[in-house]
């Protein structure tokens, strides 16, 4: 009964930090503060109640419309709010109750918005990647991904953070100068940093591997489905944030080391 009670706890805290998330994605891209004015209908203006503005439960009450004129609200909303409470809860039931849980749930709510934001504008705000990447150093010596005394949780950090930045720079004018258009964004060369930062030269590999995989079984559904973007191109910030957030997940769980 206990874990149950807790279970839901950890739910409702991830759904309503989810909903504080769907305002930052899309208020920062936007340039308006995340802090005020409150919530508002983007059409009417008709500022949201307390009781229209429960995560998911609201938008399900109201039938996905907005209560005083009816316009239809986005899915996104409810999906944020479900899956940042799902993986709130995943990441308290995998950590307890740790500073480093929380450490790790501040990364996995930027990369949450930086998911999102990258899908509907491909640009990814420097003030995520570029923090995110500060705070990786900042928390390594907690952070369970790196082992050995202060220095060498250190050195891990910040070489995985610069082999991830200069690496991936290095890379994309490569691809760049090889397909003649744009292969990495700059946002995404930055994220690499962050990915770096947090879980190392190793990890980093990983988080790769499963973004590339990830990206590829997309492009194959999206090609199957004939949806694939005019340009051929889909932002690649989302699936980097799904590598990353499987290592903070799993911080020794690592492809390059099975078998070994
Ligand atoms: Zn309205």
């Amino acid at each position: 009964m206990e874990i149950f009670f807790m279970f839901v706890l950890f739910f409702v805290f991830g759904a309503v930090v989810g909903s504080f998330l769907n305002v930052c994605i899309y208020r920062i891209p936007a340039k308006i503060s995340i802090v005020w004015p409150p919530s508002h209908c983007p059409k009417c203006n008709n500022k949201i109640k307390w009781y229209d503005n429960i995560p998911i439960l609201s938008y399900l009450i109201l039938g996905a419309k907005c209560r005083n004129c009816k316009e239809k609200i986005s899915p996104q909303y409810p999906a944020v709010e479900f899956l940042t409470a799902a993986l709130t809860t995943l990441f308290f039931c995998n950590f307890g109750l740790t500073a480093w849980t929380f450490c790790a749930l501040f990364c996995l709510y930027i990369l949450i918005i930086v998911s999102f934001i990258d899908l509907k504008t491909f640009t990814i705000p420097d003030i995520l990647s570029i923090g995110l990447i500060f705070f990786g150093l900042a928390v390594c010596f907690i952070n369970p991904a790196f082992s050995g005394d202060l220095l060498s949780k250190f050195t891990s950090s910040i070489t995985g953070a610069s082999v991830g930045f200069f690496g991936s720079w290095g890379l994309a004018i490569f691809c760049s100068a090889l397909i003649k258009k744009e292969a990495l964004g700059g946002g995404d060369i930055k994220l690499m940093g962050a990915i770096g930062a947090l879980s190392g030269c190793l990890g980093m590999a990983n988080a790769l591997i499963l973004a590339s995989f990830f990206g590829l079984i997309c492009f194959a559904i999206l090609a199957i489905l004939k949806k694939t973007p005019e340009n051929g191109a889909i932002p690649f910030g989302p699936f980097l944030s799904v590598g990353l957030i499987i290592n903070l997940l799993f911080p020794n769980f690592n492809l390059l080391l099975i078998g070994v």
